[in-house]
């Protein structure tokens, strides 16, 4: 048995002064069990907590880490930049560097604005579509994150999926009265919206592979489908590609699906680890922000200067290598989820990896995961099962099964190997009654 009493001291003294001892709440282990370990230092794909215990981490701070733990390169170029001082509140270098790597990557993106977080990226964004388009209407999908604004907070998966809350509290009911939730996978729920909502709908916002409800990716033509309604509708398409920019390619899911939306959100490996999100799209739509437009839109820390000089530093080295980089994450990432599923076969539970690109999710479930209710019917006691059981043996995977996990680089066959195995020995472990219960019971996490 691995030692976790620093750990778990340490989440006592937590839960005395932060609530849930956390401080984003997907971090919290409440829907598995346990304390969380504390983590003091990442190496490539590694982590260590603070009693010492090592592991192969498949969080990777939820998605930016996208070349592991503290590569020299990214390391190097934040302590450049710190020595030059930590911010200005004016124009750096960096941030014209920055929209310049972005909007080669990206063809869509023709301007961009730099904020702090993926929250507010889609935030403003989301603003930014309604004063274009002089319409009230959100069209979001079930399950789809799009960070914590308040008209966003809808069945929006993540921490609310995995806490299973409908919503938040403290949000009114005002605030989401115009916005429209239908689920993911489903063209004809959005054509049959377009024609109640004629002339209403501001923007369809959604992640192009959603990561947020676990890994589900869209149906071939759905999002060709999505951009030919918003178009014929008047409407802007949003791709939330906090998690997939740069990810499922160097130019992100649009590259991959040959999508050409109105907007787009960064986050995540645009800062590299470090605070930073962006938006950008057309032209003539961004230049509607102040100072020159209407629309306003402000951040103290927007562009920092550590945060730019590590987006910099990621983004060149993702265009240096993204001719061999993408493939083999993807062969890796593939070679785990067959592998794990081979494993989840012989020992008769029923599991599927869901994966894209270097996201994953295990679905304990025998169905199809096309939308949201598909993941929400996934065993969550056997995920938990299986997340104490991989943990306690060294892999990191994220604390939820409605999450993504995520290679990096840094990630080597052997690392694979080892999860596999670790993996196999784990699910041959799930009690058997259990599994020839096929009624998935659904348990809260202990403190709701
Ligand atoms: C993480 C995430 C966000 C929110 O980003 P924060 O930096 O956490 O505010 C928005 N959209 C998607 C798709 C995300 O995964």
């Amino acid at each position: 048995m691995r030692i976790h009493d620093r750990s778990r001291a340490l989440q006592r003294r937590a839960e005395s002064r932060i609530p849930g001892g956390v401080n984003s709440p997907v971090r919290a282990f409440n829907s598995v069990g346990g304390d969380p370990p504390f983590i003091v230092k990442g190496k490539d794909a590694r982590v260590w907590d603070v009693d010492g215990n090592e592991y192969i981490d498949f969080v990777n701070s939820w998605g930016p880490l996208i070349l592991g733990h503290a590569p020299v390169c990214i390391v190097e170029a934040i302590q450049r930049a710190a020595t030059q001082g930590t911010s200005f509140g004016a124009s750096t270098p960096s941030e014209v560097d920055l929209a310049d790597l972005v909007i080669e990557a990206f063809p869509s993106v023709e301007k961009i604005r730099f904020v702090s977080s993926g929250t507010e990226a889609t935030m403003s964004a989301i603003r930014l579509s309604r004063a274009f388009t002089k319409r009230k209407y959100v069209l979001k999908f079930e399950g789809c994150y799009h960070g914590h604004a308040d008209d966003l907070l809808v069945q929006a998966g993540s921490g609310l999926a995995t806490l299973r809350l409908p919503g938040s509290a403290g949000v009114l009911a005002e605030s989401t009265a115009f916005t429209l939730t239908l689920p993911f996978n489903d063209t004809a729920a959005v054509e049959q919206a377009f024609g109640e909502y004629k002339n209403q709908i501001a923007c369809i916002i959604v992640e192009p592979v959603v990561g947020n409800m676990g890994v589900v990716t869209p149906n071939p033509e759905y999002l060709k489908d999505l951009s030919q309604l918003a178009k014929r509708g008047g409407s802007l398409l949003i791709l939330d590609e906090v998690i997939t920019g740069f990810r499922l390619s160097f130019g992100g899911a649009q590259e991959l699906f040959g999508i050409h939306p109105d907007l787009t959100c960064f986050g995540k490996i645009i800062g590299a680890g470090l605070p930073c999100g962006a938006f950008g799209g057309r032209t003539e739509i961004m230049d509607m922000l102040a100072p020159i437009g209407s629309v306003y839109q402000a951040g103290t820390l927007s562009g920092n200067p550590l945060a730019m000089a590590a987006g910099v530093a990621m983004i060149s080295y993702l265009k240096q290598h993204r001719a061999s980089l993408y493939g083999s994450l993807e062969r890796l990432t593939n070679s785990l989820a067959t592998r794990l599923d081979a494993a989840a076969r012989a020992s008769g539970v029923p599991m599927k990896t869901s994966h894209c690109g270097s996201m994953f999710t295990c679905f304990f479930t025998s169905g199809q995961v096309c939308n949201y209710g598909d993941a929400m019917s996934a065993n969550q006691q056997r995920f938990a099962a299986f997340h104490r059981s991989m943990l306690e043996s060294g892999i990191w995977l994220p604390p939820s099964q409605f999450e993504a996990g995520f290679l990096s680089t840094a990630h080597t066959m052997e690392d694979i190997d080892q999860t596999v195995d670790v993996g196999a020995s784990a699910l041959s472990r799930i009690p058997v009654e259990e599994v020839r219960d096929r009624q998935p019971k659904i348990k809260p996490g202990p403190v709701l």
